[in-house]
């Protein structure tokens, strides 16, 4: 399937955050061939269901739709939103070890080691390209998103010790998603 007919295949009112470890999340992304209405549909429902599970960041893998497209909130502002098509990470600087949650891992938090700062070039929602270097929870935010595209999760970037920690909620994670 294209990226057209993957965003056609589910309907809008019908998405929502799917979690760990629904299979889904673990499939490598399609690049989006055009900017057109039905991406900017699927980037609005996307932000209203980010914004109301108080997320600061959301993946179209996330809601089922595999296709290369995240959004960022840093601010966790309405009118700080950033939306990211077909992005790729040009350049980092630094390194970071701070806390880090996902909307597909609902109560669970560790420390993930990231890069401090990130360049990274996307096409906009007019389908204009643009390139962005960004830091602090923002870099984070961009390379958590940024590994969903390719299937990557944050129990895939958990360390030994986070995920002995974190054992018990992943497995129930995974029995919740099997009954
Ligand atoms: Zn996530």
């Amino acid at each position: 399937m294209n990226s057209r007919e993957k965003i056609a295949a589910v309907p809008l009112d019908t998405l929502k955050v799917i979690p760990y470890p629904d299979p889904r999340l673990k499939e490598v992304c399609t690049p989006i061939d055009e900017v057109d209405d039905a991406v900017r549909a699927l980037a609005e429902k996307m932000a209203e269901l980010m914004f109301a599970a108080r997320g600061v960041g959301l993946a179209a893998p996330q809601v089922g739709v595999s296709v290369r497209m995240f959004l960022a909130s840093p601010t966790f502002q309405p009118g700080d939103l950033h939306v990211y098509i077909n992005p790729t990470i040009l350049a980092h600087e630094g390194v970071a070890h701070e806390e880090e949650g996902c909307l597909s891992f609902p109560n669970i938090f560790c420390k993930i080691k990231r890069y401090a700062q990130v360049t990274v070039e996307a096409t906009d929602l007019s389908g204009r390209r643009f390139t962005q270097t960004c830091d602090g929870l923002h870099a984070r935010i961009v390379q958590h998103e940024n590994d969903h595209l390719e299937g990557v999760l944050l129990a895939d970037r958990m360390g030994s010790v986070a995920k002995l920690t974190h054992r018990k909620a992943l497995r129930q994670l995974e029995e919740e998603y099997a009954s």
